[in-house]
């Protein structure tokens, strides 16, 4: 099968109320890993890259990887996303590499740090609608900021400080023209994302459903949700890691959105720490052991297993057959005539 758009993704979640990760990658292992959760659980998934990840990869490695990646599993159906694009030109540079879904993060200005005006967020998101949606392809917008840094992205604020407004993403959706939106609530990048088990005062789920009541057609998009477990910062910690205590998105809460129109949840630390944790404890307990493949082939592993979880608890699991795959030209053409 070939990449498909993300929208067809989530418009098949939507019908059937389920919601899908969007699990970031930055090699082949994370690929594999991936993938053959994917696989084992039947499952629809959106992989998805940061600028970061483009860099790191140097793009023409992380557009082969995909296209093994569809070769190989033909039965899944897979859309790669652009995460966080900064700008117009990175989102067009996604779009030509042959990426099937753009975020384009207007919340942000260019330099991807310094909160931006709601106009200028409308007027950047509204230029990589029309150039996306021409060529058929998805675009995720943002608006309010999220709190933490990654991969050298995101203001560093107070993660309640700005929060999505509801008014203001009827009138961000209606100027845009969006297929998904990524909605502030409280949640950060990075490990670091809650100093306790987050309650309503820290983590705003009231926002999404007043979002959803308010937007019913609109995706919403969870970013910073990875659940990070105690028992993977434990393997890390055990190993001589030194992870401070801190606490994720709780799988129900993310259940919670599922219910009320969040369709595409972003998960990247689990993998991480999944993977970092093997590798940690293989190299502790044999430090005569120097061929990578005895600790990557385990931490591939890690991170299968903490994906499939997520696939299951988000109940994507066993649509990965439920539709044939629109080819973008068609999705273009249902862009322009109005039917989406
Ligand atoms: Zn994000």
């Amino acid at each position: 099968m070939s990449l498909v758009s993300m929208r067809q993704i989530l418009d098949e979640a939507s019908k059937d109320g389920y919601g899908v990760g969007a699990f970031n990658v930055n090699n082949m292992e994370q690929i594999q890993a991936i993938m053959e959760a994917a696989k084992e659980t039947k499952s629809p998934v959106i992989i998805q890259a940061s600028r970061g990840a483009r860099s790191y990869t140097n793009d023409r490695f992380l557009y082969h990887l995909m296209m093994a990646a569809t070769e190989l599993y033909p039965e899944i159906p897979v859309a790669l996303h652009q995460d966080h694009g900064n700008s117009p030109e990175t989102c067009k540079s996604a779009i030509d590499m042959g990426f099937t879904s753009v975020m384009i993060d207007g919340s942000l200005e260019a330099d991807g740090k310094t909160p931006a005006s709601f106009e200028y967020n409308v007027r950047v998101t509204r230029e990589v609608v029309e150039m996306a949606h021409e060529r058929g392809v998805t675009v995720e917008g943002e608006l309010g900021c999220l709190g933490g840094i990654e991969d050298g992205h995101g203001a560093g604020v107070d993660a309640m400080a700005h929060l999505t407004n509801p008014d203001q993403a009827v009138e961000f959706v209606k100027s845009t023209g969006v297929d998904a939106l990524a909605v502030a609530i409280g949640t950060s990048h990075g490990a670091y994302k809650f100093s306790r088990k987050p309650d309503s005062a820290i983590l705003a789920m009231d926002r999404i459903i007043e979002i959803h009541k308010r937007l019913p057609k609109t995706y919403l998009v969870m970013h910073g949700s990875s659940s990070v477990p105690k028992e993977l910062q434990d393997i890390i910690n055990a190993y001589g890691g030194q992870l401070e205590p801190t606490w994720g998105v709780p799988i129900e809460e993310i259940q919670l959105g599922i219910q009320h129109g969040v369709r595409k949840i972003n998960v990247d630390t689990d993998s991480r720490l999944a993977i970092t944790g093997v590798i940690r404890k293989y190299l502790t307990e044999h430090p005569e052991g120097f061929d990578p493949r005895s600790y990557l082939k385990p931490a591939r592993e890690a991170m299968k297993k903490v994906i499939i979880e997520r696939m299951r608890s988000f109940a994507q699991a066993g649509h990965a057959s439920d539709y044939d795959p629109i080819p973008l030209s068609v999705m273009a053409q249902r862009y322009s005539n109005g039917e989406l």
